[in-house]
């Protein structure tokens, strides 16, 4: 474990005021999805790309700040989770660099999951964050996106005191009914239709699921292994 990354300020315009009375009680984690560090710190401090983050972690452990945190970054665009849609006026933001899906997705080099556990422990001190509000912006946009993707390690940021990992379960279920699946999605946060069949929307909560949840079943069905593991997230993160 590394103390506290060094971080460079690198001021974007593309942050406005959180409205009044709204705290912070959600950590999201991005990939930025460009084949440069440089290349997404160009677009994240561009006033006419209207996006950013708070914070920008390399994949040499190289932190910066885009955004002060007491300001409103643009980094989730249209979101939801647990029914809340201003997902942006109560979250912090931090994208990792990455290539993405688009341009050639890797993993996440262990210095940079150094520095991101590192920060993320900052922040949770300064921020009344729940465990299970540290999520993914494909947890929150579903519909839309896949990052951080199946290759972000959760677990071990979880073992380091950063958000949720139960451990899957030993078994699989055969038995729970898709429209138990959907409503059990939906109390976790996920926007989730209340569907006894397959549809569009109900699987992209289900790829959701599983890219963050169970990475080798990414499949976009309920399978036993699934239910067995929405079982599991979900008792683990309504109970904590
Ligand atoms: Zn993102």
């Amino acid at each position: 474990m590394t103390g506290t990354p060094t971080i460079l300020d690198r001021p974007s315009p593309n942050h406005d005021a959180r409205p009044d009375g709204t705290s912070v009680d959600i950590l999201l984690l991005h990939y930025t999805g460009m084949q440069s560090a440089d290349a997404a710190l160009d677009r994240l401090t561009d006033g006419q790309a209207k996006v950013s983050a708070h914070y920008l972690i390399a994949e040499d452990g190289s932190c910066w700040r885009l955004v002060e945190e007491e300001r409103r970054a643009w980094h989730a665009g249209v979101a939801s989770w647990g029914g809340a849609t201003d997902i942006n006026a109560r979250s912090i933001g931090i994208e990792l660099v990455n290539p993405g899906h688009q341009f050639g997705y890797r993993p996440f080099p262990a210095l940079q999951m150094d520095s991101l556990t590192a920060l993320c422990r900052d922040i949770l001190a300064r921020h009344p964050i729940q465990p299970a509000r540290v999520l993914g912006h494909s947890d929150v946009a579903p519909e839309r996106k896949e990052d951080p993707g199946e290759l972000f390690d959760w677990a071990s940021l979880a073992k380091c005191g950063v958000g949720l990992w139960p451990e899957p379960g030993p078994t699989a279920d055969p038995d729970m009914t898709f429209e138990d699946a959907m409503r059990f999605l939906a109390h976790i946060g996920y926007a989730a239709p209340r569907t006894p069949v397959m549809t569009g929307a109900a699987r992209n909560a289900l790829l959701a699921f599983q890219r963050r949840w169970l990475p080798s079943d990414l499949c976009g069905a309920l399978t036993p292994e699934t239910a067995a593991r929405i079982r599991d997230v979900h008792a683990a993160l309504t109970s904590a």
